[in-house]
C-alpha cells in the first residue's frame, strides 16, 4: 500500500502523498480499500441539513453502475398491503385532474386514478362503474334503437353524437335481442322521416359471441368490411359494440392495472370522513370499488381513525389508504387504525397555499423518507403525494422511500381530464385548481357545476374543514397549466424517464432501490443553491424544452 494522506477536503478519499502512481488494474481493489464510500448515505444526506428540511429540489442521486438495457428495470409497486401496479404513478382526487377518463387511461398504462368527491356520490359512483366496466376496444354502453324509432330521431340521433352506426334492440337497450343495425348509408337518402328504422336496417348482421377477445374481433370486423361488430350473448342480445373507426387506435396494454384474475381495471376513489360518507362509500362499493383514499390534507384525525376502523370492519375486500399525513407520529395513529397505505404531503402541492396560511406542512423530501420509513416496519405502503413537476422528483420520491407518487398539476393539462383546453396569453392551457381553493368550495357549497363532467355537490365532505365553516379559509388556488396532449404519450414518457434514471443510478427495480437505499449502497448529494442553477439549463440565448417525441 502506498503511503496515503487521508483529507477530509477530497470526502475522505486519501491523496497520494508521494508521486507513486498504481497500477490501473489495482483502481477497484483500490476503491474497496476506503471505509466509506463516495456521496452520502440516505441518513447522512438528512442529518447534513441539521437546520432545514429538504424538498426533491435540494438533493441528487450519483450514478452507479449499467449493467443492463432500461427497458428491463421493472417499476412493479405495492400501492396498498394488497394491491400492486405495474406503473407507481396515481393521479390526485382533484376534480380538475381525475374522472372516469383520466382513471381508465392511467389503469390502462399500468397506474392508478383516483376519482374526486366534488361531486354527487351518484355522480361519482357512476365514474366507477364505468372503470370497472371499461373494456379496452369494446363500446361497453351502445347507444341503441328500438323498432319504433323514424329515421328522422336517428338522423337527430347522428347528428347529436356525431356518428351514425346504432344497433337495433327488441326494446331499443342493450342487453336485448339485436334485429338490426342502422347505418349512415341506410338513412342519408331515404326521403320518408316517419318511416321505422326496421324499414331501412341492414339485418344480415356479422356478429362475435360474448368473451371474444379483442385480437379476435378486430380480426372478425378487418374480414368482414363491415362497419360495426356487434358482441352478443348465446340468446343473441346485444352485450357490446366494436367500431371499424375505433379499429386503428385499439391498442393492447400489456401493464394495465387489473386484479389477479380479473379483467376489469383496478378503481380507486376519493371519500371524506363525515357520516355521509358512508353512505357514499356503500354507493361506490355497489358500483365495483376496489380502493378507498380518505381524501383529508390532515389525515390524523378523530374522524379519520373512526372511519378506518369502520371500513376495515364493514368492507374487509376493500383496501383503504388514509392520509394525509408528514410525520411518523400522525402515520402511527392511521396505521394502528388498519390502514393499507398512507398517503404523504402537507403544503407542497402546485397549487397548494396551506404552509403559508396555515404554517403546518413539511418539505416534501423530508416528510416522505421519514412517513415511509416507519410505514415499512408494519408493511404499509406510501405514496408521495404532490410536488412532482418532473421526472427526476419521481425518482427522488420513490428514492426517499415511497412506493408510488402522486400527481395532480403535472396530469391536469393531459387530454384525460375534466374539462376542455382554452387559449390564455397566446397558450393552449387546462384550468387547475386546488381542492381547498375559494373556487373548488364554493362550488361544492352551491352544489354547482365542477370543471368536470361531474356537478360539484355539497354532499361532498370537507378535506380542508372548512367547507361547512361560514367564512371559507383557502388552502389553495385556482389557475391553469400548459395543455400537454394525452397521457397515452406522456405516461410513457414519465415510465421511460424513470427506467433510464433508475438504470444510471445501477437500479433494476424499486425494490432493489429501497434496498440500496437503506443499506447505503445508493448514494446521494446535497445540491447548493448554485448546484441547482448548474444542473438547468444556463448560458443559451433561447432553447425550446421539448421533453419527448
Ligand atoms: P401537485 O401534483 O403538485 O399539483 O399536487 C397535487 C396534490 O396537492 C394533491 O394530490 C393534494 O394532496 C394536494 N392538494 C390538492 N388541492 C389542494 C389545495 O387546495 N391545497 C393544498 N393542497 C392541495
Amino acid at each position: 500500500m502506498p503511503i496515503l494522506n487521508g483529507d477530509a477536503m477530497t470526502g475522505g478519499v486519501p491523496l497520494l502523498a508521494n508521486k507513486e502512481i498504481l497500477p490501473y488494474e489495482k483502481a477497484l481493489e483500490y476503491l474497496n480499500e476506503y471505509d466509506s464510500r463516495d456521496g452520502l448515505s440516505i441518513d447522512q444526506l438528512l442529518d447534513s441539513n441539521k437546520n432545514g428540511a429538504l424538498t426533491y429540489n435540494d438533493f441528487l442521486v450519483l450514478p452507479g453502475y449499467i449493467g443492463f438495457a432500461a427497458a428491463e428495470v421493472s417499476l412493479d409497486s405495492p400501492v396498498t398491503k394488497r394491491i400492486s401496479l405495474k406503473t407507481p404513478l396515481l393521479s390526485s382526487p382533484m376534480d380538475t385532474v381525475t374522472e372516469d377518463n383520466m382513471a381508465i387511461h392511467l389503469a390502462l398504462l399500468g397506474g392508478l386514478g383516483v376519482i374526486h368527491h366534488n361531486c354527487s356520490a351518484d355522480d361519482q359512483a357512476d365514474m366507477v362503474r364505468k372503470v370497472k366496466r371499461y373494456e379496452n376496444g369494446f363500446i361497453t354502453d351502445p347507444i341503441c334503437l328500438s323498432p319504433e324509432t323514424t329515421v328522422a330521431e336517428a338522423i337527430a340521433l347522428k347528428e347529436k353524437w356525431g356518428f351514425g352506426g346504432f344497433p337495433v334492440t327488441e326494446n331499443g337497450k342493450q342487453n336485448s335481442k339485436l334485429i338490426g343495425i342502422i347505418t349512415n348509408r341506410d338513412i342519408q337518402f331515404h326521403h320518408h322521416d316517419n318511416d321505422p328504422v326496421t324499414a331501412v336496417m341492414s339485418t344480415d348482421l356479422v356478429t362475435a359471441p360474448a368473451g371474444t377477445t379483442l385480437l379476435e374481433a378486430n380480426e372478425v370486423l378487418r374480414q368482414s368490411k363491415k362497419g360495426k361488430l356487434p358482441i352478443v350473448d348465446s340468446n343473441g342480445n346485444l352485450v357490446s359494440l366494436l367500431s371499424r373507426t375505433d379499429l386503428t387506435k385499439n391498442h393492447n396494454y400489456p401493464l394495465a392495472s387489473k386484479l389477479p384474475h380479473s379483467k376489469q381495471l383496478i378503481s380507486a376513489a376519493a371519500i371524506g370522513t363525515r357520516p355521509d360518507d358512508k353512505n357514499r362509500l356503500q354507493k361506490l362499493v355497489d358500483a365495483g370499488l376496489d380502493i378507498v383514499v380518505l381524501d383529508s390534507s390532515q389525515g390524523n384525525s378523530l374522524y379519520q381513525i373512526e372511519m378506518v376502523k369502520y371500513i376495515k370492519d364493514k368492507y374487509p375486500g376493500l383496501d383503504v389508504i388514509a392520509g394525509n399525513v408528514v410525520t411518523r407520529e400522525q402515520a402511527a395513529s392511521l396505521i394502528a387504525a388498519g390502514a393499507d397505505g398512507l398517503r404523504i404531503g402537507m403544503g407542497s402541492g402546485s397549487a397548494c397555499i396551506t404552509q403559508e396560511v396555515m404554517a403546518v406542512g413539511r418539505p416534501q423530501a423530508t416528510a416522505v423518507r421519514a412517513v415511509s420509513s416507519f410505514a415499512a416496519r408494519f408493511g404499509v405502503p406510501c405514496i408521495a403525494d404532490g410536488g412532482i413537476q418532473n421526472v427526476g422528483h419521481i425518482v427522488k420520491g420513490l428514492a426517499m422511500g415511497a412506493s408510488t407518487v402522486m400527481m395532480g398539476g403535472l396530469l391536469a393539462g393531459t387530454t384525460e381530464s375534466p374539462g376542455l383546453s382554452f387559449v390564455r396569453d397566446g397558450k393552449l392551457v387546462k384550468a387547475y385548481r386546488g381542492m381547498g381553493s375559494i373556487d373548488a368550495m364554493e362550488d361544492k357549497k352551491a352544489g354547482a357545476g365542477s370543471t368536470g363532467n361531474a356537478k360539484a355537490s355539497n354532499a361532498g365532505t370537507a378535506r380542508y374543514f372548512s367547507e361547512g365553516d361560514r367564512l371559507l379559509v383557502a388552502q389553495g388556488v385556482s389557475g391553469s397549466v400548459l395543455d400537454r396532449g394525452s397521457v397515452t404519450k406522456f405516461v410513457p414518457y414519465l415510465i421511460a424517464g424513470v427506467q433510464h434514471s433508475l438504470q444510471d443510478i445501477g437500479i433494476k427495480s424499486l425494490v432493489e432501490l429501497r434496498s440500496g437505499v437503506n443499506e447505503g449502497s445508493v448514494r446521494f448529494e446535497l445540491r447548493t443553491v448554485s448546484a441547482q442553477a448548474e444542473g438547468n439549463v444556463h448560458g443559451l440565448h433561447s432553447y425550446d424544452k421539448k421533453l419527448y417525441s
